[in-house]
């Protein structure tokens, strides 16, 4: 089973997110638990979660087929002693904030090395960070996203995810979203059948299928190996429809989250079907 969806918006209270994926026939989705651009938030107030979940269940998506995205400022691979912890402290609210919404999953970018320590120190920083969030929080999946190895980021190696899962104490706490334009971006070509085999059989050798537990679904803008983050509608950018048909296709994603944040939110539900009719399901 496919279950395809978009990253909505969560304006007006997080119990809004459900209402906004059913809108666009939506059978998972990604939001915001809290203002991505901001360090606090209030917390989440019980008549907020029970809205929240009375809503997924009238929208009659699972609580697994969601995946929450942590705010855009955490870097938990930061060099800096101080601002590291800072952000592992907003990044154990929001996986407490995952776990009060009765969901599973906390997807975010693994950080960043600001040029200042060798990616292989900001990766062993970084699960640091995760062993340290799995030992303060109940159940909480957290969910390492490949990235476009823009500026300094790092991730966007299937060789840097699978150093940090290593060293991860709890494994089963510990997932991976591919992200389709991220993974463009730095170097892995999807844009034909044998391409987009011959990557997953890469991912599969290096970090492991065990581990998949989502997928970002975004065309690109930016060029092949651009190492560039821009997102595109599907079959309108560099990577073109058929990479997507690919996916949809694969049993490989089946019962996971897959996730659009193209850049059109009034085309999303149109890309919804475009993409479940991929799957002949
Ligand atoms: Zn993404
Ligand atoms: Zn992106």
């Amino acid at each position: 089973m496919k279950y395809i969806g978009a990253h909505v918006s969560a304006s007006g209270g997080v119990e809004n997110a459900p209402i906004n994926a059913a809108k666009i026939g939506a059978k998972a989705f990604a939001l915001f638990t809290k203002n991505q651009k901001r360090w606090v938030a209030p917390p989440l107030t019980e008549k907020s979660i029970r809205e929240f979940q009375n809503n997924l269940e009238k929208a009659g998506i699972q609580a697994d087929m969601v995946l929450p995205h942590d705010s855009y400022l955490i870097n938990l691979g930061n060099p800096d002693n101080e601002k590291r912890a800072k952000s592992l402290d907003a990044f154990i609210v929001e996986a407490r904030r995952v776990e009060q919404l009765g969901l599973k999953l906390l997807n975010f970018h693994p950080g960043s090395h600001l040029g200042q320590i060798d990616p292989s120190a900001s990766l062993a920083l970084i699960s640091a960070g995760i062993n340290k969030a799995i030992n303060e929080t109940d159940s909480t999946v957290f969910v390492i996203e490949t990235t476009a190895g823009q500026g300094n980021n790092v991730g966007y190696k299937f060789e840097h995810l699978a150093e940090i899962i290593d060293s991860i104490r709890d494994k089963s706490r510990v997932g991976v979203c591919i992200d389709t334009c991220h993974i463009f971006a730095a170097g892995y070509d999807i844009r034909t059948r044998e391409a987009y085999n011959r990557t997953m059989d890469d991912f599969n050798t290096v970090v492991g299928l065990k581990y998949l537990r989502g997928f970002h679904l975004n065309d690109a803008r930016s060029e092949f190996q651009s190492r560039v983050d821009r997102h595109n509608s599907i079959g309108v950018g560099n990577i073109g429809t058929d990479a997507f048909r690919y996916i949809i296709e694969d049993p490989r994603t089946d019962n996971i989250p897959l996730i659009l944040e193209t850049p059109d939110p009034d085309i999303w539900a149109e890309e919804i079907r475009m993409l479940s009719s991929f799957s002949g399901k």
